[in-house]
């Protein structure tokens, strides 16, 4: 239903399109909004002098990455090599502005003033994408990441297994994408961005590869990216279609 305000002289003050349908895009947080991966950045700061633990830990990163491991098994195992505190990972989120990919800020403001429903999710700790998140002026909900089990101080407790984004981002996004409106787009670098499409979650998935180059998810015959302009392009291909139907 949409409400009409009138002023006194019978002009239009108010137009309240409170069922309009808005497109969702959703963006993945690690190699597609930020340059990098969160977790490896803030596992290595504490691994300085152990380069042997960070190259395990990037390895494990591309394996889960590629889809050679599952998301939540190479969680637990990086996790294990170090754990990060609540602190490390506000202290991130703070920085994490400076890794933003060029270009994807700009899209992010004029499709939201195309009135286009935004949301980032991710494999990342919460708290170190909400202070970006809340920079590109996204409400704080609308940022979704791994919700891990600190102690009072900050200090790693665990994984908590009621985290459905501990498990995976398909188990994180099955229940909120129930609440968004067609066309539902994907933009991430990874075969668990790639699996909400195939799983039937969201109608669209664009394969962003200005960072990382899955080349597992390019054989499985995803639609690619290379750089912000063809981003934009694909999604406005993609709204106009789906204006026009
Ligand atoms: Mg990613």
């Amino acid at each position: 239903m949409t409400y009409f305000l009138y002023g006194e002289k019978g002009n239009l003050l108010f137009i309240d399109v409170r069922d309009k349908k808005m497109p969702t895009v959703v963006f993945d947080f690690d190699s597609t909004l930020i340059s990098c991966e969160s977790l490896e950045k803030i596992l290595e700061k504490k691994l300085d002098d152990q380069p042997d633990k960070t190259d395990k830990i990037r390895r494990i990163t591309e394996e889960g990455i590629r889809g050679k491991i599952p998301f939540s098994e190479s969680l637990a195992q990086r996790l294990k090599i170090a754990a990060p505190s609540r602190q490390d990972a506000i202290e991130f989120g703070k920085e994490a502005y400076r890794w933003l990919t060029k270009g994807i800020e700009e899209l992010i403001l004029s499709l939201r003033a195309q009135g286009v429903d935004i949301w980032v999710v991710s494999g990342g700790i919460q708290e170190s994408l909400v202070p970006l998140g809340k920079k590109l002026q996204l409400p704080e909900g609308h940022i979704q990441g791994v919700k891990l089990l600190w102690d009072e101080e900050g200090k790693f407790l665990g994984i908590d297994d009621a985290d459905p984004f501990s498990r995976s981002k398909l188990e994180g996004v099955r229940k909120l994408a129930k609440n968004w409106s067609a066309p539902k787009i994907v933009v991430g670098d990874s075969m668990s961005d790639y699996l909400l499409y195939q799983e039937g979650i969201v109608e669209h998935f664009i394969l962003f590869t200005q960072h990382f180059r899955c080349q597992e998810v390019l054989d499985k015959g995803a639609q690619e990216a290379q750089n912000i302009s063809q981003l934009e392009q694909i999604i406005q291909g993609i709204l106009k279609n789906h204006a026009n139907r």
